[in-house]
């Protein structure tokens, strides 16, 4: 699931402030993402950057800088550009939610990029323009627009929330399926060898007079049923046989 995360970049164009920059990799090393790309940042690499990120430096070291959008978006086959308010030609619009479900859907067949513009002017018209969809997060329609590392917040935390219930979705298939299934470490003891450690278990239960065989009532039953239902692997059960012949042995001596 976490490389769903990892074919989702984010794209941020032309940031003038470095602060910025490091308080995205933050959100998104948060998330789990970890691609970033910068298209003609400002001023970077930075201290400032390196600071707001806490220790998300690792994201900005790996961040790939490029001179422009199509550069920033090549090999992607959904482009999803952000927007605080509504433009000339609308185009089609998702909630932060949808976005998420759809980047993360489409990142099982190819790489996605999320565009965040610049802190002054957001996108441009034709940067707009070269994305598949629009993603608006539903602000205060009087003050919409959110810092930029808060709005990369939001998308990262729906990414996120995305693939933790396909997580869920997918343990929820795995209760499904039997329960004893073929990924235990050791081989099940087969049936023979459990059929030894049961006389083996009788005998020693004679021989330390715990088992009387005139009157064996229901013992070897609820042994047996004991057993059985654990399912002992064959180490355990030559754990078990060593037991019994330690204590045999003992006896003996
Ligand atoms: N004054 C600019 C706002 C830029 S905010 C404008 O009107 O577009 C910087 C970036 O943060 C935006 O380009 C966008 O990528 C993101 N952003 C901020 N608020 C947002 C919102 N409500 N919905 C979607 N993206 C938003």
């Amino acid at each position: 699931m976490q490389d769903l995360l990892s074919r989702i970049r984010i794209v941020l164009v032309n940031t003038s402030h470095p602060g910025n920059i490091g308080g995205v990799a933050r959100a998104m090393k948060n998330m789990g993402l970890s691609k970033l790309v910068l298209v003609e940042p400002q001023e970077f690499p930075s201290d400032k950057a390196d600071a707001r990120s806490s220790g998300a430096v690792d994201l900005l070291e790996n961040a790939q800088v490029v001179s422009s959008l199509p550069e920033a978006v090549t090999g992607c086959g959904l482009v999803i550009g952000t927007s605080a308010r509504s433009r000339h030609i609308p185009w089609p619009l998702m909630s932060p939610r949808q976005t998420a479900t759809q980047a993360l859907q489409e990142a099982t067949q190819h790489e996605v990029a999320l565009v965040f513009g610049r802190e002054d002017r957001g996108l441009t018209n034709e940067e707009l323009q070269q994305c598949n969809f629009h993603m608006h997060i539903p602000t205060n329609e009087n003050f919409s627009s959110l810092n930029l590392a808060a709005a990369v917040q939001v998308i990262a935390y729906e990414l996120r929330v995305g693939v933790l219930a396909k997580q869920e979705a997918a343990t929820q298939q795995s209760a499904e399926q039997p329960l004893w299934g073929t990924d235990w470490d050791i081989e099940l003891a087969s049936n023979d060898e459990l059929e030894r450690l049961f006389e083996h278990m009788q005998q020693t239960l004679i021989d330390i007079d715990f088992l009387d065989p005139q009157n064996p009532r229901q013992l070897m039953p609820r042994l047996r049923r004991l057993y059985l239902r654990a399912r002992p692997d064959k180490v355990e059960t030559n754990v078990l046989r060593g037991i019994l012949s330690a204590t045999q042995k003992m006896l003996k001596n």
